[in-house]
């Protein structure tokens, strides 16, 4: 009996070890298809992080054997600064965050990390300090409080619920059946675009990464989704570097700095107001989604009975 239960005991701890790697990656950017591109240097450091910085110095990127992508991307994100990066699909938006957990290398240029240049430092330490919310979190067939621990598999369920509670979830878990116990995922109850992403919030929470990344789902929200996800990542921007991919700009007014990609260049960068000032891409990209949530309104109201 004895001889049966230990494998079986160990073959649990895997497939619990391989899910929470899983969960931390948080298949990212279709991560699962993409194949480790870089190997740790001989003798690579594991990186220190003390304040959060990060640097990009003329960053240039272009797929293998493809067009260049980043053209000479210039930035810096101080500590527990919430950046956010807006710009049309395609522009290279999510490039520079597959560089910084680096993906891939740059062909030229260096991204440094509180001056560490991550080119020298392990991946395993580089990817530990930094917390991923994606755009599409993967749920798996446990409870709410089970999916939200993948962030930390060790921490408790005190810990685990006041995740919870952070990122907003407690109103939507405590109308649920089971409230955090309840099953999720394919075979239990599906959530919606926005209350997937909060799960992931509660995860990158529970993680407590000094440095956080932040893809906003294109999927479109209800405001109370909207809302909800707002709240949460000025939760998670108050004691974490913060950088966000943004698609509605209503949700990231408050951004210590926007920048602006076109093309693999950043074109514009200030806070909010000095884009609508300067009266250039943003400030028109901004009125379009002004008129389009006005018109969106306008349609409710008209068809509410
Ligand atoms: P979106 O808002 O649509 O997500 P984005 O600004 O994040 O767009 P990226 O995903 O960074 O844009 O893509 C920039 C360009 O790089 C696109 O033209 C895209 O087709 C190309 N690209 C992305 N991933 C790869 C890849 N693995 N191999 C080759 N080209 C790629």
């Amino acid at each position: 009996m004895m001889q049966i239960f230990i494998p079986l005991n160990f073959l649990g701890f895997v497939y619990r070890e391989m899910k929470g790697a899983l969960a931390n990656i948080e298949k990212m950017f279709s991560l699962l298809s993409v194949k480790p591109g870089v190997e740790d240097l001989s003798g690579a450091t594991s990186l220190k992080v003390t304040e959060g910085r990060i640097e990009f110095q003329d960053v240039q990127f272009a797929y293998k054997g493809n067009r260049q992508i980043l053209k000479g991307v210039n930035f810096g994100v101080e500590s527990r600064q919430k950046v956010a990066i807006v710009g049309a699909s395609g522009a290279g938006k999510s490039t520079l965050f597959k560089l910084l957990f680096r993906f891939y290398d740059t062909d030229a240029g260096v991204i440094s990390i509180d001056g560490q240049d991550i080119r020298g430092v392990s991946q395993e330490s580089l990817r530990q300090v930094i917390g991923v919310v994606p755009q599409d979190a993967v749920l798996f067939n446990q409870s709410i409080r089970d999916n939200v621990r993948y962030g930390r598999v060790n921490a408790t369920d005190e810990e685990v619920d006041e995740a919870i509670r952070h990122a907003h979830l407690s109103d939507f878990v405590q109308q649920l059946p089971e409230g955090a116990d309840t099953l999720v995922g394919e075979r239990g109850l599906k959530l919606s675009g926005g209350e997937k992403q909060r799960v992931a919030i509660a995860r990158a929470l529970l993680k407590k990464p000094p440095i956080m990344i932040f893809d906003e789902a294109t999927s479109s929200l209800d405001s109370r989704s909207e809302r909800g996800i707002v709240t949460s990542l000025r939760e998670i921007a108050r004691e974490q570097t913060t950088l966000v991919i943004a698609h509605r700009l209503s949700t990231i007014v408050d951004a210590d700095r926007i920048l602006v990609m076109e093309q693999g260049r950043i074109v514009e960068q200030g806070s909010h107001s000095q884009l609508l000032a300067d009266g250039g891409h943003y400030a028109v990209l901004w009125r379009m989604q002004q008129q389009e949530s006005g018109a969106e309104t306008l349609t409710a109201a008209v068809s509410a009975p």
